[in-house]
């Protein structure tokens, strides 16, 4: 079944703008639009999957890659030590918005939890 792109297909493709702080082979990490902390990035596979619950046994390595692109981006901005949060939003109740899975990064302030 073919599946309409989403706006993270075009950021990837290049077809619409994006401020990118990280790619490689199978990453792509850029700024949010619409930051809900000093410091907002999403990092995203760059094959399609769709939520969480789609990830395949067998892309565990991939997944793995979005926490250590993370991490190292934490590191290199200097908010490794103050600390971060990272989290992904799965289907209605997760509030996910983009059915293409994405690893939400925040820091540069304090952060509030339990979450609303
Ligand atoms: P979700 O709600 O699915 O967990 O998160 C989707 C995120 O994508 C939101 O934080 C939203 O601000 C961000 N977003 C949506 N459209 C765009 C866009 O066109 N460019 C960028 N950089 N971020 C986007």
């Amino acid at each position: 079944m073919t599946q309409e792109p989403t706006i993270f297909d075009k950021i990837i493709n290049r077809e619409i703008p994006a401020d990118i702080v990280f790619e490689n082979d199978n990453v792509l990490a850029f700024k949010d639009i619409n930051p809900q902390a000093p410091v907002h990035v999403l990092f995203i596979p760059k094959i399609r999957i769709n939520t969480i619950n789609d990830i395949q046994d067998n892309q565990s390595q991939l997944i793995g890659q979005l926490f250590l692109a993370a991490r190292d981006y934490a590191k290199q901005i200097g908010e490794d030590e103050s600390g971060y949060r990272v989290v992904m939003n799965c289907n209605d109740n997760g509030q996910q918005t983009v059915y293409h899975i994405h690893l939400h990064f925040l820091a540069g302030r304090q952060l509030n939890w339990p979450p609303g």
